[in-house]
């Protein structure tokens, strides 16, 4: 099959449906733009796993995603759309660049949510924009960043609940969108969600359970996803 696209974490394949794409998690990991690289063994596998269980309970909680099916241990078949280069980053508590930012301590409980937007570009480092940058960049528009607002915290509330059933809390995470190219005026939820995109910290102990852990050297990177990965998998059984 043809290679369509390979990105860091993950390569794109056609298929034999011209609606759909097989998307293969790899086992590389980048952090800080690329310019840290790593390969951790099962990475691929336990990302696949995971984003397969949460994309499988957002959808029956009736929230529209690109997933079809899971193919194999890395592999999923999903809609094929056009993403929105818009990345959406929804906050819970304080941590990375929003600390970074504000010279805030990282573990600030937000009274809300904090929704942010960055543009999807590797060669500019994916840079934070706002609603008036989205609407002159024609990224999106006004009614479609409305919707991808809506969603995000839709899918917020519904990740808080379900993470924290595993003794997870979820503190940020970054979702894409996009139009399905079988029918444009559908937006969905796309990419993956797992340990590589969402920050996790141990209810109790307050231990990160994410890609801070590769991040910041902390060691029990591939740990840490398996243990995510157990806590989902005994929630969703
Ligand atoms: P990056 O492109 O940032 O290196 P990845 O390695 O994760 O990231 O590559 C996956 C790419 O596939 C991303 O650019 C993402 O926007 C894109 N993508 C995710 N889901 C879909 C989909 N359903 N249809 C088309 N493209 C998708
Ligand atoms: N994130 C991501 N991809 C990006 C940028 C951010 O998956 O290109 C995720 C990141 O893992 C974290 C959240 O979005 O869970 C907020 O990231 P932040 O803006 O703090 O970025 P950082 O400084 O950590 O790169």
């Amino acid at each position: 099959m043809t290679l369509l696209y390979e990105g860091k974490a993950k390569r794109l394949w056609a298929t034999e449906n011209p609606n759909t794409l097989r998307m293969e998690f790899k086992n590389d990991a980048t952090a800080f733009n690329g310019e840290k690289k790593a390969s951790f063994e099962n990475k691929g596998r336990l990302n696949n796993e995971i984003s397969t269980l949460i994309y499988g309970f957002l959808e029956t909680a009736g929230i529209p995603t690109h997933f079809v099916r899971q193919i194999d241990a890395t592999n999923v078949e999903v809609k094929k759309v056009s993403i929105l280069m818009v990345e959406v980053i929804i906050r819970n508590l304080s941590a990375g660049s929003y600390c970074k930012r504000t010279g805030i301590e990282e573990g600030r409980l937000f009274s809300q949510p904090v929704i942010e937007f960055s543009y999807k570009s590797d060669e500019l480092g994916d840079p934070l924009i706002n609603d008036d940058y989205i609407r002159e960049m024609g990224l999106a528009t006004p009614e479609d960043l409305a919707h991808l607002r809506k969603s995000a915290l839709a899918i917020n509330s519904i990740l808080i609940d379900f993470f924290a059933k595993c003794g997870l809390r979820l503190v940020d995470f970054k979702l894409e969108f996009g139009r399905l190219v079988e029918d444009p005026s559908i937006i969905v939820l796309a990419d993956e969600i797992s340990p590589d995109g969402c920050r996790l910290w141990d209810i109790k102990t307050g231990e990160k359970m994410d890609k801070d852990r590769f991040r910041r050297d902390l060691g029990g990177v591939m740990e840490a996803y398996q243990e995510v990965l157990g806590r989902l998998k005994e929630v969703t059984a």
